[in-house]
């Protein structure tokens, strides 16, 4: 936990922050700066260009689905809403893959 006198790009506050990584579970403020939301995890406040109050949500870094078959862009969307940053099917895969990487080429990505 890090408690900095610096000023953030965008600054969380009042949070439960979850880290499964580190068991951290509470109620903190994140400093992000550079898009790095590791910047500051601190229960003292903390000064941000941006304050955004985030009471009654999680804080937590993005979730990993290692078997979804929801492998497009609407669904990537909807998926994001859970807080799922990355999805994988690693049950059968994708066949053929090279068709599927043509498609996802031309598609982009949810977050473009
Ligand atoms: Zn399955």
């Amino acid at each position: 936990m890090t408690t900095k006198n610096e000023q953030y790009d965008i600054v969380l506050t009042n949070g439960r922050v979850i880290d499964p990584g580190t068991y951290l579970d509470g109620s903190y403020n994140v400093g992000i700066r550079g898009g790095q939301i590791a910047a500051a995890i601190s229960d003292q406040l903390l000064e941000g260009k941006e304050v955004v109050d985030v009471s009654g949500l999680i804080v937590s870094p993005g979730f990993i689905d290692l078997h979804t078959h929801a492998q497009n862009i609407p669904s990537n969307r909807m998926q994001a809403f859970d807080g799922l940053t990355t999805s994988l099917e690693l049950e059968a895969g994708v066949l053929p893959i090279g068709e599927f990487y043509d498609n996802c080429a031309k598609e982009g990505s949810a977050t473009a």
